[in-house]
């Protein structure tokens, strides 16, 4: 035994991954569990193979571990309580529960006053009914749990959709949002240690493809108005929740108001620009929160773009060709859809970071997703 720290994790994702990634640099070790074998977490950390509420696989996870975290948000909440009674576990099990139901969450801003698009619950047809009534159409029909990238959702334009969309989302428990005509889809990360102490980064602006997100701009251009806004909102909420470690906030902005489309409990896709455009990367300043470390400064190091591999690996020569860009693999195999790595871009000037987006985006047959006035 050397005394080393060891940081336990469920979920073995790329966000475990990256988050060995930043702990390995300041002496701590990870054990993590996943359900699958070939984890991306797999070749830096202690392996756990098994389900999240696996008895056995939970005992061997937390021996000797000194503090716990997930990287994953659809961890069972009981099983994230049950491991608070013996462990440090961070963030706290309500902000999971809190972000697995998007009634609960949308109740949740709700009581703090932060606004979301108007939402109903809807438990049967004629609740539906009731439902589109009251918010009116287009709306946005969604299952409160397990929803991710898109799935579970339905957009509502006229009366004569609701019962495919009744049958196609399974029935009970659902949820009616109005949908709203944003401008732009925005992110917001923020940290909060375990004394309190709040950090957050620039806002990010997100573009998503078939509900998965493609590119990610970082400070989201023209936003400087708008990220005092964010601030409070992500501020509140994690003072709400007691929270520890980082937290994400997915945003509508609209006519310079935000609204909160959802939470994510854990370090986000978003957020990877900050491993080389921020002073310090989100999975850092997690490691630190999570640790009782000071929290280290959120600060943009320059105008920073990422790029998500989505089912495809460029050739990597081309990558590394370009100026400024910085390629991530997750050690996964390419599938449809599956995100296997990323390239963050990173430059002093967005006219610059325009052309380094269109270099990767040609090399992965990506639509140029930002139009010329977007940067
Ligand atoms: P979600 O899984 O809730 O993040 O939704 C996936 C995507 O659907 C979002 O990134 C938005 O592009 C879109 N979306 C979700 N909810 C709404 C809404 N209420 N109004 C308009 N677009 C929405």
């Amino acid at each position: 035994m050397t005394g080393a720290t060891t940081v336990g994790v469920l979920g073995g994702g790329q966000l475990g991954r990256m988050l060995a990634l930043a702990g390995l640099p300041l002496g701590l070790r990870f054990r993590f569990l996943d359900p699958s074998p070939d984890a991306p977490m797999r070749h830096l950390a202690t392996q756990i193979t098994g389900a999240y509420d696996d008895r056995d696989a939970l005992a061997k996870l937390v021996d000797s571990v000194d503090v716990l975290t997930y990287e994953f948000e659809n961890v069972p909440v009981a099983v994230a309580e049950q491991l608070a009674r013996t462990h440090l576990v961070f963030p706290p099990a309500r902000a999971l529960a809190v972000a697995q139901d998007r009634l609960v969450e949308k109740q949740f801003f709700r009581s703090l006053a932060i606004e979301s698009p108007p939402f109903a619950a809807v438990d049967d047809r004629a609740s539906l009914t009731a439902a589109v009534r009251q918010i009116g159409l287009p709306a946005v029909l969604k299952t409160r749990r397990l929803g991710y990238d898109g799935k579970g959702q339905v957009v509502l334009r006229s009366d004569a959709e609701l019962d495919g969309a009744w049958q196609a989302l399974g029935g009970a428990h659902l949820i009616l949002e109005g949908f709203v005509p944003f401008r732009h889809e925005l992110s917001i990360l923020a940290v909060r240690s375990r004394d309190g102490a709040v950090a957050t980064y620039p806002l990010v602006e997100n573009h998503h493809r078939d509900g998965v997100l493609r590119l990610s701009l970082a400070p989201a251009p023209d936003s400087a108005h708008l990220q005092a806004q964010a601030e409070a909102i992500a501020t509140q909420a994690l003072n709400a929740l007691s929270y520890v470690g980082v937290l994400a906030i997915e945003l509508f902005e609209m006519d310079g108001r935000l609204l909160v489309n959802e939470m994510a409990p854990r370090v986000h896709n978003s957020g990877h620009w900050t491993i080389e455009g921020a002073q310090t990367s989100q999975f850092a300043n997690h490691i630190r929160a999570i640790m009782g470390w000071p929290l280290g400064s959120t600060e943009a190091r320059g105008c920073a773009a990422m790029v998500n591999l989505v089912g495809i690996i460029p050739p990597m020569i081309d990558v590394l060709n370009i100026q400024g860009a910085y390629l991530h693999l997750y050690d996964k195999e390419p599938r449809p859809n599956r995100k296997v790595g990323h390239v963050t871009l990173l430059r002093d000037s967005a006219e610059e970071l325009k052309h380094a987006v269109a270099r990767v985006q040609a090399l992965i047959g990506e639509q140029h997703l930002t139009s010329p006035g977007d940067l």
